[in-house]
């Protein structure tokens, strides 16, 4: 039986990982199998320069940050297993955490399994993936294919317009695509767009379709108007899909507390979720900062609660 498993390689998960190893515990750490769902590494492994992760005064290559976090966690202790869980079984001790055909059992569970960006769920955005349509402008936006002509982000919230701001910079002009006549951003972030003379915000507005070639990939998005019901397409090169994340909690549904969009509850202060022995870090537990600092120190904290926990179980 093993200490501790930790699910997910992010920020949050190697840094529990980390934490947990220097305490000791040999922690088995699931980092997933590359798939179209799993991104082992997390969010991180899409970005390409990360400029606000403290100590890296000339930024750091997201992967590359990654794989010294990795290296960091395996130093002290930690065994990683490139599988994908499949199924936990929480209701009694030992927890249980499956991957395929294999079981392993542990006295605690750390989860840190992160968050996916949404897209609409077009036929046409998958089929343009990576070759102009995107969730992450801070990742791909200063590509040669985006400078100097016109983008697509679609949503109206904080995300769309922080990714129409930094688009801004290199892009001929933004559309920003939102289907409402207000924007749910906060009042800071929605002036700055509404004032940029590089921004047009396409109201009541939805996308219809991703418009490509194979050869050329994203030409330009057809849109609907949502009152009237008329189409009309505008150019771009760019399809950048800003609608929110996903936490990644299906695993846990009906076991852990969620909140309603599905984000993993913790008690307060603290990485307690309301299984005794199961610890949430990171994204999944967290909707509104999900930078990778805070992730990771909420890693840290979910490890050392983790260790208190289990020397209460012994004392
Ligand atoms: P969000 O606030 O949930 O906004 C999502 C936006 O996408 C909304 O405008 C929503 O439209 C739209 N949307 C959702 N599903 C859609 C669909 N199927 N079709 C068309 N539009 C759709 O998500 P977020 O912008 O990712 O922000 C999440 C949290 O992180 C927020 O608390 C935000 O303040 C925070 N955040 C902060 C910053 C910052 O301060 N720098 C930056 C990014 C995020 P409706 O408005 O009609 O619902």
């Amino acid at each position: 039986m093993h200490n501790v498993i930790i699910i997910g390689s992010g920020p949050a998960g190697y840094t529990a990982a980390l934490y947990a190893a220097r305490a000791n515990l040999e922690p088995l750490l699931f980092e997933g199998e590359f798939s179209p769902d799993i991104l082992p590494g997390g969010q991180l492994m899409t970005t390409t320069d990360v400029e606000n992760f403290p100590g890296y005064p000339e930024g750091v290559n997201g992967p590359e940050m990654m794989d010294q976090f990795k290296k960091q966690a395996v130093r002290f202790g930690t065994t990683i297993l490139s599988k994908t869980v499949t199924e936990v079984d929480l209701s009694e001790t030992p927890l249980k955490v499956v991957s395929g055909a294999e079981t392993w059992e542990a006295k605690a569970v750390i989860i840190a399994t992160g968050a996916t960006a949404k897209y609409l769920g077009l036929e046409s955005e998958a089929r343009f993936m990576n070759h102009g349509v995107s969730a992450c402008a801070t990742c791909d936006g200063a590509l040669p294919r985006f400078r100097n002509q016109p983008v697509v982000v679609v949503g109206g919230g904080d995300s769309a317009m922080e990714e129409a701001l930094f688009l801004a910079k290199f892009a001929s002009r933004v559309h920003v695509v939102h289907r409402r006549d207000q924007l749910r951003a906060s009042k800071i972030m929605g002036d700055r767009v509404l004032a940029h003379d590089k921004i047009v915000v396409e109201w009541n507005s939805v996308v219809d379709e991703v418009l490509g070639t194979d050869s050329d990939g994203v030409t330009g998005v057809r849109l609907k108007d949502v009152k009237s019901g008329e189409t009309r397409e505008v150019a771009c090169t760019g399809y950048f899909s800003a609608i929110g994340h996903k936490p990644n909690t299906d695993l846990f549904k009906g076991v852990l507390d969620m909140d309603d969009t599905g984000y993993l509850v913790t008690r307060p202060g603290s990485s307690y979720t309301n299984v005794d022995g199961v610890f949430a870090a990171g994204d999944v537990q967290d909707s509104v900062y999900r930078q990778a600092i805070t992730a990771a120190g909420s890693g840290c904290m979910a490890a050392i609660d983790c260790v208190r926990w289990l020397e209460a179980q012994e004392a």
